[in-house]
């Protein structure tokens, strides 16, 4: 995402720079704009000189090889992508920062399928960097006060600035900055900060002396791939995009694969599981900045009153956060995996009536499946009733598998002696 571009001065105070003063000049204008982002509130800040990015052949190999999925954006202008001076025509320094935003602990009902949050209603899990509002417009904010004082530095120099979704590697850069290295889970991991933190870059034609690249501290452990869920670290530092659980609730649309549904769990947006077991992040330190302040409900919401969102009470819910990203009919398939995966019957009800009335296949065919993996005689009644009245082919066909699957769960428990309904 592009923040802006300025060749303004603000008619800050200091000293002016030109582009390519090198030397002390360099390494003072560094020490300054470092000294800036910290007041601003970023946690770790490094430089690395504009050339060709780093990783550049990975990325393509990785495309290549179609493990991005459906994110087409990312194999979009790969020139632009390998070359941050393609970006901004005589850039010279690539600028990195991080954002902290660990929040602490999850709230007391906070995981879910423990025996505590599974006698209550049903609730789903929500990503850490979702607990709040949208962390793009307040990150974007800082980029932008910071980019201003580069620009008293010197009113010639021209800058971009990027969080999140721009062409830059952000994860690459932030290792050749010295800011942290990327993990074998792949994310950036700030030595004695941990992995919590979001990333952002600000491109400029000035010359700032290169910080040292960060080096890899994983070693020999290997927790974060044992851990995935889904199986989507396929190797040290290689992620299967298409198995890994934060693409499927967020950027994927349409369904889920069937054989990766159980195990996202109650997970509805997102997944840290790779984090949450990552030794550095031990040393994560809880954010005081009140603009990544968490809402319970954003944290770990109950499900079933998420199922019946339209789309306007969608956009009232999460208008302004990141939730907003994975759309109303994305999000109310991940609802309808979660409750199939809770296999609480009070949730049924809500499931038949999403099977019955959503105005999306996608979100009526997840619910059959849901309704499929609960079971029981009131699930069988549901599934038959919808497979008598949808006319959706790709729904019909989620419909029988349940049935099927209810068949199943039925003769089993037949035969283990069950004689529940
Ligand atoms: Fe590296 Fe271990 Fe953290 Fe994975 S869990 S990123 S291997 S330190």
């Amino acid at each position: 995402m592009r923040s802006s571009q300025t060749n303004a001065s603000t008619g800050a105070a200091g000293r002016a720079f030109a582009p390519g003063d090198a030397g002390p000049e360099a390494a003072e204008r560094k020490e300054r704009i470092r000294e800036e982002a910290r007041s601003l509130g970023f946690g770790a800040v490094g430089f690395a000189s504009a050339s060709e990015a780093p990783y550049a052949e990975r990325l393509r190999t990785w495309l290549a090889a179609g493990r991005h999925g459906t994110m087409r954006w990312m194999a979009r202008d790969p020139a632009r992508r390998s070359d941050p001076r393609a970006v901004l025509a005589g850039a010279r320094t690539v600028i990195s920062v991080t954002v902290p935003y660990y929040r602490g602990d999850w709230p007391e009902n906070g995981e879910p399928g423990s025996p505590e949050a599974t006698a209550q209603a049903p609730r789903g899990r929500i990503a850490r960097y979702a607990w709040g509002r949208d962390y793009h417009k307040r990150i974007r904010r800082k980029m932008k006060l910071l980019a201003r004082s580069i620009a008293a530095l010197n009113p010639d120099a021209r800058w971009l600035a990027y969080v999140d979704t721009g062409p830059l590697l952000d994860r690459a850069w932030a290792e050749r900055s010295g800011v942290g290295w990327i993990g074998k889970n792949t994310n950036v991991i700030v030595q004695g900060r941990g992995s919590w933190t979001f990333l952002g870059e600000i491109l400029t034609d000035l010359e700032i002396e290169p910080d040292q690249p960060a080096r890899n501290h994983c070693g020999t452990c290997a927790r974060c791939i044992a851990a995935c869920p889904t199986g989507a670290i396929v190797g040290p530092y290689e992620l299967d995009a298409r198995r890994c659980i934060s693409y499927l609730t967020i950027e994927h649309r349409g369904a889920i694969p069937l054989e990766l549904r159980p195990a996202i769990g109650t997970r509805i947006f997102g997944c840290d599981d790779c984090q949450e077991v990552c030794p550095w992040n031990r040393f994560a330190v809880k954010t005081v900045d009140p603009d990544f302040a968490e809402r319970p409900e954003q944290q770990t919401p109950e499900l079933i009153p998420l199922l019946s969102l339209d789309e306007d009470g969608f956009r009232a819910r999460y208008q302004g956060t990141a939730i907003a990203r994975a759309k109303r009919a994305g999000f109310a398939r991940n609802v309808a995996v979660a409750l199939g995966n809770l296999g609480d019957r009070r949730s049924i009800g809500a499931l038949a009536v999403a099977l019955a009335q959503d105005p999306e296949p996608v979100v009526r065919g997840h619910a059959a499946w849901a309704i499929g993996r609960i079971g029981g005689q009131a699930a069988r009644v549901a599934l038959g009733e919808a497979a008598g009245r949808e006319i959706s082919r790709e729904v019909l066909a989620e419909i029988h598998t349940a049935l099927d699957s209810c068949s199943d769960a039925a003769s089993t428990s037949l035969m283990e002696g069950d004689s529940r309904p």
